[in-house]
């Protein structure tokens, strides 16, 4: 088998790796990068060449791992997708999302680039795409290669991929997994046998803190500092990814106003497409892994939030919890809207529980808040703001934490280890770290274009 990077190797960007065995060619994934746009942010499917591409694995519906499924089907339009029946679900509604964000960045020209594809990419993807249940193995070519989606903890549909050829050899492709529950989805499955060649994610390879902080005591630092905020009349912004975050944190409101540690009277407020993922995450609460099966996203009350300007105003001056997107608070969304709003009273609140890049407005407000800074940028029309708010990050990961990426591969026990959707600093540690502790076992850290004999 040989292995080549499509996507970004040295970033989380898209991610996309293409597989070459004897019987056929494959991807695992079909990602686009977040932070890019247009042709720019698409895996280099032209570095193939002639190389064939008859299926494509695609793990879950995050962006960075869908995003390019239209452009693969144009480019290759035999392609067979396969998929969990929830991560359909979750990909048709992220996909066409996707297609009205383009269209409107386009529109009001804060985009040069017209949109990647259109609602009928969207069909040819499902005509492409055959779904498939956890454990249940599915033949990608007769005798020669078979696949089997292992749920992997991280999301809504989430899953890993072993691949086995007519031969016994046996390759294991985590994607994003969570060894770890969460509130709503429990942790992830992975093959019992040993695998020989083992694809890991390290996202959180660079990240000390990740593996000393526990769920257990960040939902008691979360709940005080709730209860801090709403006791003095306080709103709290939580900005959100509205798949998958959104709704685990809901559960996590819900519990704490079931155990009565928040009033239900103080209201929360959810929107748009975040209700839609939610919707059907308690759609699959019976058919996918879940702690408890009963729990529907939907039985946390929640008021949805306004369109009109006076009324969103109206919804910030009682003590409210706001779930609203982008969970990176980028310009022109509602939780940008809420968050200059609020910033600069020190009543309120903005909690970060996802992951904030710098160059954005959660990123830039939490580094300045951090730093000791009274003055943000949440939108430059706007100008510059005082921050007189409280504002602080929770560490709620969808992601294994390091050690328990290395314990995975002492489990599996491959010889050989390949390192992907990790930065250079998070890859570093990860592969030290399996030298270290796993004796014999190879780890490769192939860049953009490096093509791996394995
Ligand atoms: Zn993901
Ligand atoms: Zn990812």
């Amino acid at each position: 088998m040989r292995f080549l990077t499509l996507g970004n190797a040295t970033d989380i960007g898209a991610s996309c790796h293409y597989l070459s065995f004897d019987s056929c060619g494959l991807v695992l994934d079909a990602g686009a990068d977040p932070n890019l746009e247009g042709p720019d942010s698409l895996p280099r499917f032209d570095s193939l060449g002639d190389r064939p591409i008859s299926h494509a694995i695609i793990t879950h519906a995050h962006h960075d791992h869908i995003g390019a499924i239209p452009s693969l089907i144009e480019a290759y339009p035999h392609v067979a997708v396969h998929m969990t029946k929830a991560t359909w679900q979750l990909t048709s509604m992220m996909l066409e999302a996707s297609v009205r964000l383009q269209r409107r960045r386009y529109e009001e020209g804060s985009s040069p680039y017209p949109t990647l594809f259109e609602y009928e990419h969207i069909d040819a993807v499902q005509d492409a795409t055959r779904t498939h249940a956890y454990e249940d193995t599915f033949e990608l070519v007769a005798g020669d290669l078979a696949a089997r989606f292992y749920y992997s903890g991280h999301l809504l549909g989430a899953a890993g991929v072993l691949l086995t050829t007519g031969d016994g050899m046996r390759v294991f492709y985590t994607s994003d997994t969570n060894i770890r529950p969460q509130t709503i989805v429990p942790g992830g499955h992975y093959p019992k046998e040993a695998v020989d060649v083992l694809i890991m994610e390290c996202t959180l390879g660079a990240d000390p803190e990740a593996e000393r902080v526990t769920r257990k005591t960040e939902e008691r630092r979360f709940l005080q500092s709730l209860q801090k905020v709403l006791r003095r009349g306080g709103t709290v912004l939580l900005p959100v990814f509205m798949l998958g975050r959104a709704q685990e944190v809901l559960c996590m409101l819900g519990s704490f106003r079931e155990r009565g540690q928040i009033n239900k009277g103080f209201p929360i407020y959810t929107a748009g497409g975040l209700r839609q993922v939610s919707a059907i995450y308690d759609a699959t609460r019976y058919d996918t892994p879940r702690l408890d099966p009963d729990f529907e996203v939907f039985s946390v009350e929640q008021r949805r939030f306004p369109r009109s300007q006076k009324a969103k105003r109206q919804s910030i001056r009682e003590p409210s919890i706001h779930v609203l997107s982008s969970g990176m608070m980028v310009e022109n969304t509602m939780s940008n809207w809420v968050a200059q709003e609020i910033v600069e009273d020190e009543k309120h609140a903005i909690f970060l529980v996802g992951f904030a890049k710098e160059d954005l407005p959660a990123g830039r407000l939490l580094h300045a808040a951090m730093n000791g800074a009274e003055e943000v940028v949440l939108d430059p029309r706007t100008g510059v703001q005082t921050i007189a708010c409280d504002v602080d990050r929770f560490r709620f990961s969808g992601h294994s934490h390091r050690r328990d990426l290395v314990a995975l591969v002492q489990r599996l026990s491959p010889r050989k280890v390949i390192l992907v959707h990790g930065d250079t600093e998070a890859r570093a540690w990860i592969s030290d770290e399996i030298t270290r502790a796993c004796r014999g076992v190879e780890v490769l850290s192939p860049e953009l274009g490096e093509d791996v004999e394995c």
